[in-house]
Formats: C-alpha cells, structure tokens, sequence
C-alpha cells in the first residue's frame, strides 16, 4: 500500500515528516548493471541523503530507447530495469523511505515533457555539452533519433514532475539541471505560474570517475567498469589487468600517481583507517621500490572489503522477487500521482486545462 494511504500510525508519522521534507529527484538509464563511477557519483549521496529528504528515484527506461545501441534491445532495457533497482537497493536505500518509479510507466510524465519543448529552442539543446560528449563517446555520427535530443527535456520532466529540490549526480548531468532551471523561469514568467520548481544540483565526492582503461570517464560504452555486482573473481581479474602509468617500464622506474585509476580507485574506497596504507604505497611507487602487482592486489582486497556487504544485500533482495516488485509498482503509482498534480497545475498555467477546475 502506497504509503499515504497508510492507515497504521507508523504511516501517518511518515505522512508528517514528510510534509516539510525538500525533495530528491535522481535516477539511472536502464542499459545495464551500475558501477563504481555510478557509487561515487550519486548514489553515495542517496544513501547519505536519504533521512533527510524525501527520495525518488528513477529508472530511466525511457531515455534507454534514446540510444541507438539499446533501441533494438527491449530484453536489455528491461532486466536493466531489474538490475538498476537491485543495485539502489543494495547499497543501502531503505525502501521504507524513499520512492522507486519506472518512468515509462508515467504517461502525465511524458505528456509534461512534450509541453516542455515548446518552451526550448533546438539550438539551445544541440549546445549542450553532455549531449555533444555523449555522441562522441557512443560513436553516434549523426545517427541519432529526435528522442536522443529530446533526452534532456524527458530529464527535465522528471525532475520537474515531483518538484525536486536536489538532483544528487556525477558532474556530466550538470548541464542538463541547468537546462531544467532555465525552462522552469521561462515557462513561470511567461505563464505567471509557479508550476514548476527550480533544482540544484549535487555533485558526489568524486565528480567523475575514470575507467580501468585510464579513460576520463568509467562508462558501460567503453567497457572499462568494476560493476557494483562483480564478483571477487570478476574484480581481481578487472583490477590485475587495469592500465597504470604508461611510462613506467620496470619496477624501479619512478612512477606516477597522477591520473593512475589504480591510486584513484584506492583513494575513493579504501577504509579510513587503511589511508595511510596508500600513502606509503604512494611513496615507494613514486621511488620505484614497489611493483604495480603489489600494489594492484591491495586493491583487489579494498574493493571486494567495499563490494561485499553490497553483493550481500543484493542476494537478499534476490531471494525476494515478488517485494521488489511491490517496491516499484507501489512507487511507480505514487509518483503518477504527483506527475499528475504537476501537469494539472502546468496545463492551468496554460489555459487548457478545459475539463478541470
Ligand atoms: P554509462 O556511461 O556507464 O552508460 P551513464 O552515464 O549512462 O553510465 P547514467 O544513468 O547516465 O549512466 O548515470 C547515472 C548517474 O551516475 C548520473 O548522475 C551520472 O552522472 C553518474 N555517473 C555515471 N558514470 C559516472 C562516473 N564515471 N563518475 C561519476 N559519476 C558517474
Ligand atoms: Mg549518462
């Protein structure tokens, strides 16, 4: 049961707290498992987050037909679906709090985000850097659909849909909130509304995460990831075989730290109290008195000491089909509610709204 309609008093405790709450808005594409660039990009600040505001949370299946490579995968898309929500939940978001939607089960959603392009240019969206990013790193020349230019507005639809407050994301999703703020001023002023609601955006502790490869960016596309759902196997294949520093050719060769994914990785997800572990390994690899494999195992350790209270919690969820289920349909059908609370008063704004006080 939704938990507004709640009868219990542990409901209607929830219901009054959060009244007052601001709210989150964030979510993930469904094309595919999430990763550690995903973690430190967002989802820790969910987790951190989630006491303090009321969270929603997407899964972007939608916006996972924008890509050519996944327009022709509906299996993709979907057990992406599965896979995303299992991985939310498995880092820790409490299901008791915060709210999972299926954005393709939204219509007023999409019906939001038609309105909204109206009140953008063309130009204004081909500018922006994320899109222009995204076509160089998919390799998608100039065959994309008018779905993928239309990606941002869809985002914007969703963040505005609940009157998000905050949009925990890595650092590439910036200017998609800044073009969500400039259509929600154009479309108040010129409507004299408050309909809409600007957000902010909140960048994780590391704002982007490179990939195994070295890439600037850890990204399914160029299969340089250590999913959230690797195994200890999978990780210590991943980690012994990661790209270091190129010019180091012997193991007293001086090495470099800087831009090393394999220091990087250390830095973000080692254990407090092991921190100054890695600052003597820093040492002696920058002396070239330790060898990559060394250095590369300690890693293998840290990760899978982070990854496996995750993969934990995730065999839990498991073995528990039919809750994960309830989790997104019961979510899915309160954020419908607020979708179309949001459109109500957009179409007022509007004057169309012919058959609604
Ligand atoms: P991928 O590039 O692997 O396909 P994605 O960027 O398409 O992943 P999204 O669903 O767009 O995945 O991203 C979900 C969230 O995770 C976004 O807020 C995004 O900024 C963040 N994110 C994704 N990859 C990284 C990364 N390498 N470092 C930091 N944040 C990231
Ligand atoms: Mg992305």
């Amino acid at each position: 049961m939704p938990k507004e309609q709640g009868k219990g008093m542990q409901d209607m405790v929830y219901l009054e707290e959060t009244k007052f709450m601001k709210r989150i808005l964030t979510g993930d594409n469904t094309t595919g498992k999430l990763h550690l660039g995903h973690y430190v990009g967002s989802l820790e600040n969910r987790v951190k987050l989630q006491d303090e505001y009321e969270t929603f949370i997407l899964l972007a299946d939608l916006h996972a037909f924008a890509y050519p490579k996944y327009v022709d995968q509906p299996e993709v898309v979907s057990q992406s679906s599965r896979e995303v929500l299992l991985d939310n939940l498995s880092v820790g978001l409490d299901p008791e709090k915060v709210t999972f939607f299926a954005e393709s089960a939204i219509p007023e959603l999409y019906e939001l985000a038609s309105i909204l392009t109206m009140q953008v240019s063309l130009p204004r969206v081909l500018r922006n850097p994320t899109l222009k990013e995204e076509i160089k790193d998919k390799g998608l020349g100039d065959n994309y659909s008018l779905g993928f230019v239309y990606f941002p507005v869809l985002q914007a639809a969703d963040i505005l849909c609940v009157k998000a407050d905050l949009v925990p994301v890595g650092e590439d999703q910036l200017p998609h909130i800044e073009l969500t703020n400039e259509i929600v001023r154009r479309f108040n002023q010129v409507y004299k509304a408050d309909a809409l609601k600007e957000a902010k955006g909140m960048v994780g502790r590391v704002k982007r995460l490179v990939g195994t490869d070295g890439n600037a960016k850890m990204t399914k596309s160029l299969d340089n990831t250590i999913y959230l759902s690797d195994s200890a196997e999978e990780v210590q294949k991943k980690v012994m075989s990661m790209y270091t520093d190129p010019t180091r050719l012997k193991v007293t060769d001086p090495g470099h730290i800087e831009g090393n994914p394999v220091f990087i990785y250390l830095d973000a997800f080692v254990k407090e109290e092991d921190k100054n572990k890695i600052q003597e390994y820093k040492q002696r690899y920058e002396r070239g008195t330790v060898g990559d494999v060394e250095v590369k195992r300690f890693l293998v350790e840290v990760l899978n000491e982070f990854l496996e209270p995750i993969r934990q919690k995730r065999r839990e969820y498991e073995t528990q089909p039919e809750l994960v289920d309830k989790i997104l349909k019961e979510g899915t059908e309160k954020v419908r509610e607020e979708a179309k609370k949001t459109l109500e008063e957009v179409k007022k704004a509007m004057k169309i709204n012919y058959f609604n006080d």
